[in-house]
């Protein structure tokens, strides 16, 4: 392949040029978005850049550039349905963007674009067209702008420019907010990439229906605000947000006619084609599992390594889903056994160099793709054929949809995910009903608990706090920044109440029992953030009003912004009112124990256990800290003791932390462990702890102690699993792990002192207790049995031979199975021809046991029959052999009547033998 147009390098171009038109290079965020519930996964490259855009968060640069890791497969953008089936649709993507915040605006996107596109990767001049914006309801103003830039630039054909409507050429972030006119550039590549030639009246062109014409860049110019469906306001600053899918523009310069054939992916189509061992003509004829393995195992291993492992809620299905969606395409080619393993690390390959995330987690990746195949195998048979029954069956009725409660079924039973019923039943083109699939997910996880609430702010309590916080600047009461937030060197700040809100509304004073949110121009409570809880505390009078507000939550609703939240105790606090708010300092230091003791448990984690064990979760709370972490298995008491200790070991070093400011770039590259899910902005506070060299390199805006010691100790309280490779552990530091040694000292010694013992002494002394316990049950056993026989020779008395043949009837107190059965032998052994039938009454249940000698058997007579007869009228049943048999029952009054029955029966037998 020529070298100047691999994808790498193609994706490098990109970044470098922008870097030299004074671009910062931002490294891709997370598939995870960092702070946003609403969203499952990151699926543009503006969702990191998305708080800027809304003004409510702050960058140092205003020129960015970036490749971002995105994906289209849940949600209202789903690609799923798609993949495997064309050349251009995948289920992750990679998408290069250059940003203006505030800064250039159209004429120098479209130069750049323009001069990228054809001085540096060369592209005909004259096979290239722009779009712009004309708006069909002639309500907003056509970008002639666009256009005459466009017109501009050399060699470009001014004809090649051609306006469309709001769907193609107007963009919106949602109802209400920031939105604009965008432009995209289109590229002819030639009749021969016409695929519908074929097709009468068919006409090639741009947005067209055929693939001759191709949209490669679209630049968006964000220049309004909308307010309403009818009022668009224009923004005081321009945003500049450009996207280019990489798969399609590295397609076009390697000058094939699908993404799978670039080198981005071909490669993983080669590994597969290796283990089927197909010829180039049968792969073609299998192409589509052949793509969906490549685009499956690329997702799996970027999931992976952002943290996302299989399971079965939200991300970790969707993982689930796709690993178990490519195993299936795969056994349909002859892949029986884990075979995306192998695909996994082509990706990793292919992408390590660029995304250092894969390399760093190969084993993690590998492991997990091939387990999750493993599970799927297992399980996956049984499922298809259950499902082939189902829609067989439905076929037979003339349905054309399997009804989802079913479809949930396979899911809930078989682990068989609804995307692969579905491709199962469209191959036999039927298909399922989805809706009816999630209601019943919805059913099951509300009846298992396992429901859940996004947290999701509506729109107009942001607008609310919005303009409550312009309007504070403004009057300069706040600086550009908002409120002042220090959470790391006081416990205690004063200002004047700057806002009190209570039910959504600013108020000038509120009173006794109020619920109020109280603004003020600065703060040193936390606000929940990377797992630390918020602070809690009052704020005071500062002048002698006598007011006092308890404050419960601290809470940062929109960027710039932090609000008290709590209740009016005392008097009347009103605004512009003096205070003094006070973290509640002794819950805090708690916090802080928790928080650093979680760093120093991340880094044992991981000594012990191995650097896969990372952080996939954590809650930092002044009674305890909980951190999930990713690890296939329980962990074994030793590793549990030997990850308690070290913790312990380092607390006693008493290492001083050290938490620096500085470049995001500078804390990765000293080895700063970033955190999945988290969102760091250029500068970032760093936290070592260890001397001379630090063992613990964490990224962290948490509130930490001086140095380990002041931790005091560590205990784990549990360890257990959260999902299918999480684990969890919960465990309690300083005064919260004191109060568990006080009580458990404290059982201890009462368990003593009843023992009569020393603490020391204890587990000898119950193990002597139970020794002896031992000794007294089988004493009572062996004279219950005594007791048994005595009782039983006593009962030879009443033997009866009224009815030809000796019989035994016995209700014996207390007596169980064990000693009915051996006095069923001892009357055997005294009697060689006869019938014993004895009872007892154990707890509070009838049991009988009938013998009978072999003669009479011979002359047709069966136990189990016998012990069926007598049993039948106390609501009980049994059986056994013909000589002993054994039956139950319930109703205890009815017993002695049915054994009076025996000689009936036993008369009626031996004068009818069989
Ligand atoms: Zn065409
Ligand atoms: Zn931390």
């Amino acid at each position: 392949m020529d070298q100047k147009f691999t994808g790498a390098r193609i994706r490098q171009d990109f970044i470098d040029y922008f870097i030299k038109q004074g671009h910062t290079f931002v490294p891709s965020s997370s598939l995870v978005p960092g702070g946003d519930a609403t969203l499952l996964f990151t699926n543009a490259g503006m969702v990191q850049f998305k708080d800027v855009f809304l003004g409510t968060d702050k960058r140092p640069y205003t020129r960015a550039a970036n490749s971002q890791k995105c994906m289209r497969v849940a949600g209202k953008h789903n690609d799923l349905d798609d993949v495997g089936r064309d050349d251009t649709h995948h289920t992750f993507f990679e998408m290069l963007g250059n940003w203006s915040f505030g800064d250039y605006y159209k004429k120098e996107a479209i130069t750049w674009a323009w001069q990228l596109l054809t001085e540096v990767w060369d592209l005909p001049k004259e096979h290239l067209y722009a779009t712009c914006f004309e708006d069909e309801k002639r309500q907003i103003e056509s970008d002639d702008e666009a256009a005459g830039y466009w017109r501009q630039q050399p060699g470009f054909d001014p004809t090649h420019v051609y306006f469309f409507g709001r769907k193609d050429n107007f963009w919106e972030m949602a109802e209400i907010g920031p939105c604009g006119p965008c432009s995209e550039v289109h590229l002819d590549r030639g009749p021969k990439y016409c695929n519908m030639q074929d097709v009468p009246g068919h006409v090639c062109g741009v947005n067209g229906a055929c693939q001759r014409f191709l949209e490669l860049w679209n630049l968006v110019f964000i220049q309004y605000n909308r307010l309403s469906p009818l009022q668009l306001e224009p923004l005081p600053a321009k945003h500049v947000d450009t996207g280019m899918g990489l798969e399609r523009i590295v397609s076009v310069l390697q000058d094939v006619d699908s993404n799978y054939k670039t080198d981005l992916l071909f490669p993983m189509l080669d590994i597969v084609q290796r283990l089927t061992g197909h010829s180039d003509a049968e792969r073609a004829a299998n192409i589509t599992p052949y793509r969906v393995i490549a685009d499956h195992a690329r997702t799996a291993a970027f999931l992976i390594a952002d943290g996302v492992v299989p399971g079965n809620i939200r991300r970790n299905y969707i993982c689930r889903m796709i690993i178990r969606r490519a195993a299936r395409f795969g056994s349909k080619i002859g892949l029986d056994e884990p075979f995306l393993a192998q695909v996994a690390d082509e990706v990793i390959r292919i992408y390590g160099n660029f995304y250092p995330e894969l390399v760093k987690n190969r084993s993690t990746i590998l492991d997990n793709v091939t387990r999750e195949e493993q599970r799927f195998q297992r399980t996956v048979e049984a499922g298809v054929t259950k499902l082939e029954g189902m829609l067989a069956r439905i076929k037979r009725q003339g349905i054309q949809i399997l009804p989802g409660g079913q479809a949930f079924d396979l899911y809930a039973t078989y682990g068989l995910p609804l995307e692969i019923t579905r491709d199962i039943a469209r191959e036999q083109h039927l298909d399922v009903d989805e809706a009816g699939f999630n209601e019943a997910k919805e059913e099951h996880s509300i009846a298992s608990g396992g429901g859940e609430a996004l947290g999701i702010m509506e729109t107009e309590r942001v607008g609310a706090y919005t303009d409550l916080l312009n309007t504070l600047q403004t009057q300069g009461k706040l600086d550009p920044e908002g409120v002042y937030y220090d959470p790391y060197n006081r416990l205690e700040v004063e200002g004047a109440i700057l806002a009190i809100i209570r039910g959504g509304q600013s108020v000038e004073s509120a009173i006794t029992g109020d619920q109020v949110e109280i603004v003020l121009p600065e703060t040193c409570f936390y606000v929940e953030s990377g797992g630390q809880v918020s602070d809690t505390g009052m704020i005071v009078s500062a002048n002698g009003h006598g007011w006092e507000i308890r404050v419960d939550d601290t809470r940062k609703p929109i960027a710039g912004f932090i609000v008290h939240i709590g209740e009016v105790m005392l008097g009347q606090p009103t605004r512009a009112d003096m205070a003094i708010a006070r973290v509640d300092a002794q819950r805090r230091r708690d916090i802080m124990r928790n928080h650093t003791a979680t760093h120093l448990l991340h880094h044992e984690l991981q000594a012990v256990l191995g650097a896969h064990a990372r952080q996939a979760g954590s809650l930092v709370a002044p009674d305890r800290l909980r951190f999930d972490f990713t690890h296939p298995e329980a962990l074994s008491i030793d590793q549990l003791e030997q990850i308690e200790a070290g913790v312990n070991r380092n607390i006693l070093g008493d290492y001083q932390l050290h938490i620096a400011n500085k470049p995001l770039k500078q804390a990765i590259f000293e080895g700063a462990t970033a955190l999945f899910g988290e969102k760091y902005g250029e500068t970032v506070r760093n936290i070592t702890i260890g001397d001379p060299e630090p063992f613990s390199n964490e990224l962290c805006g948490g509130t930490h102690v001086e140095s380990t010691g002041d931790i005091g100790i560590f205990l784990i309280l549990s360890e257990g699993s959260t999902s299918a490779g999480i684990r969890r552990i919960e465990a309690v530091t300083g005064r919260g792990a004191y109060e568990i040694v006080q009580i458990r000292t404290r059982l201890l010694k009462n368990a003593a002192e009843l023992l009569s013992a020393k603490l020391i002494d204890i587990p000898a002394r119950i193990e002597e207790l139970l020794a002896e316990q031992s000794t007294s049950r089988k004493q009572i056993a062996l004279l219950k049995r005594e007791l048994a026989a005595t009782e039983f020779v006593r009962q030879l008395g009443n033997v009866d031979t009224s009815t030809g043949v000796p019989l035994l009837i016995a209700n014996l107190p207390d007596t169980d199975a064990d000693t009915l059965r051996e006095m069923a032998d001892m009357f055997r052994q005294r009697f060689a021809s006869g019938v014993s039938v004895l009872a007892s009454v154990q707890e509070n249940r009838p049991i009988i046991i009938a013998g009978i000698s072999d003669d009479l058997v011979r002359l047709g007579l069966h136990a189990g029959e016998l012990v069926k007869f007598i049993a039948a009228p106390l609501g009980g049943g049994g059986g056994g052999k013909p000589t002993l048999a054994q039956a139950g029952g319930k109703d205890t009054t009815k017993l002695d009547v049915a054994l009076k029955a025996v000689p009936g029966w036993l008369k009626s037998h031996l004068n009818n033998p069989k």
